[in-house]
């Protein structure tokens, strides 16, 4: 019997054929892994979430190791589950647990051949290789891919969900510095889609390299891309700046940036909370007893930290409790918000972004309404306030009860603040996946879901590519 349908789509024929046989001939035997004889746990365990059952998982070396692989899946009915760092958090990235027949495809094999040009300030990368291993081939050119964030990522998965990050302010997200990308299709073919192209200039009409990115591999398999570098800078500096007011962080932003301008790298709003998190991970900073706080970072030439400070002392907000310090220890308590908030309790994370101006308004309302509604829980906001992104968390005790349906109730209360009352998004940068499934559905508009269908149809007709519970 052949693929058939099911609420998840395809999912294979009723024996759905494992990979062992036809596969590990063709890939070699590195090429894959059972789940009943090799330790496939960490394929199937989410960065965060519960572990899933052992999975099958494919190894493919090669951009034609790739099409083998679709071609065999094409012909079953298999899924295929990308997967690069497994970093993601929207629960795209591992196989659901009670879903048969998905085969992941890690791409952590695909590693040879990066090429970088520093006359060009261009990089193509294959989609297995880490942003840090890319960095680190890059700093050799003075050069580094200017996507900055608390996991190391691989180039394949920052394309398929078009990472942000904290310096997204100074230097754009992955759409904005990828030039061009090399895809496999699941169409009939098996073709390969390849703009991989270093120039920065291509006005030849529709750009299908956009199509792919934040598509989380539901139009493609991304093997390698064409990305834009920056120059290294040469000065970083960072202040916290306690502030009394969140509204006064939109103020010193924008003063900031108007006289600071094209120096300001990173603007990261952070609440007493959040970084009362930091502190109990072994990461305090004493910023007295300021309900908020902003962390500031600019980079460029010699001397622009001084600007900073003298920037900053002279700021329409009172600034006088700033700290400057240097980049790592300024950075280590904002990352260990996370890590801290997932130790004091069960969070329930939120990642939206909104106009700028309506930052203030919307964390205070959210607050308010967590107040009201879960008084046993604690509300712990932060993020990229410059690019007008908010971590929105709402963490209840150890102990509470905390199902499918609190989620639920705890989404749609802050989902519809940032969406219906301000008019911003419920992913700002993590991308799309079953964990925020509904909430795409309830806002994507009837002709673009009709565009992503008929795209999915040409690229993948089968629907045979991708985490089953996309939309
Ligand atoms: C501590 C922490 C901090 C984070 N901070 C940020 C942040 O500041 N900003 C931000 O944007 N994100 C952040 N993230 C989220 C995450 O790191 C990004 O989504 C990341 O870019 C995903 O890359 P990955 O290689 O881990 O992909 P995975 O998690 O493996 O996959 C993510 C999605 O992409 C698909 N995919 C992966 N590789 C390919 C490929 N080659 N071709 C096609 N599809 C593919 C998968 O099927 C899945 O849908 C953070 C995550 C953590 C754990």
């Amino acid at each position: 019997m052949g693929p058939r349908r099911s609420t998840y789509g395809i999912i294979g024929s009723v024996r759905p054929p494992r990979p062992a046989d036809q596969l590990a001939a063709e890939l070699g035997p590195q090429g894959v892994l059972l789940a009943e004889r090799d330790d496939t746990s960490g394929y199937a365990t989410p960065a965060r979430g519960v572990p899933g059952r052992p999975v099958d998982v494919v190894r493919p070396a090669s951009t034609e190791e790739v099409r083998t692989v679709v071609r065999w899946a094409t012909q079953h009915g298999i899924r295929l589950l990308p997967q690069g760092a497994n970093s993601g958090l929207v629960g795209a990235s591992t196989p659901p647990p009670d879903a048969e027949g998905v085969v992941v495809l890690t791409t952590e094999r695909l590693r040879e051949g990066v090429r970088i040009d520093p006359a060009d300030r261009t990089a193509v990368v294959p989609a297995g290789l880490r942003l840090s291993e890319l960095n680190e081939l890059a700093a050799t050119h003075g050069l580094w891919f200017p996507i900055d964030l608390g996991a190391d990522p691989s180039v394949g998965g920052m394309v398929a969900t078009n990472t942000g990050g904290a310096r997204m302010l100074r230097h754009g997200d992955v759409r904005r510095r990828t030039l061009g990308v090399e895809a496999v299709l699941a169409d009939e073919g098996v073709s390969v889609l390849d703009t991989l192209r270093t120039y920065r200039k291509d006005n030849r009409g529709v750009d299908l390299t956009d199509m792919i990115v934040g598509s989380s591999g539901a139009l493609g398999i991304v093997t390698r891309a064409a990305l834009d570098l920056a120059v290294l800078p040469a000065e970083t500096a960072c202040a916290w700046i306690p502030l009394r007011d969140p509204a006064d962080a939109v103020t010193l932003l924008v003063d900031l940036e108007a006289r600071l301008d094209p120096l300001l790298a990173a603007f990261e709003v952070v609440s007493a909370t959040a970084l009362a998190a930091a502190g109990a991970v072994g990461h305090p900073l004493d910023l007295g007893d300021a309900p908020w706080s902003v962390l500031v970072e600019v980079a460029g030439p010699t001397g622009c930290g001084d600007r900073l400070v003298d920037t900053a002392l002279s700021s329409p907000v009172d600034t006088s409790g700033a700290v400057v310090l240097p980049q790592d220890r300024a950075w280590a308590p904002r990352h260990a918000i996370t890590s801290g908030l997932a130790r004091s309790g069960t969070v329930v994370g939120h990642d939206v972004a909104v106009p700028r101006a309506a930052l203030p308004a919307l964390v205070t309302e959210v607050a308010d309404t967590v107040r009201d509604t879960w008084p046993e829980a604690t509300f712990a906001d932060f993020g990229h306030w410059g690019d007008g992104g908010v971590h929105l968390n709402v963490v209840f005790p150890p102990g509470r009860t905390v199902d499918d349906a609190v989620v639920d109730e705890v989404h749609d209360a802050v989902f519809s603040i940032a969406v219906d009352r301000h008019g911003g998004t419920f992913s700002a940068e993590h991308g799309i996946g079953p964990a925020n499934r509904s909430w795409w559905l309830r806002c994507t508009p009837a002709v673009d879901v009709a565009l992503r269908t008929a795209l999915r149809d040409a690229c993948d007709p089968l629907r045979i590519l991708g985490h089953p519970g996309l939309p």
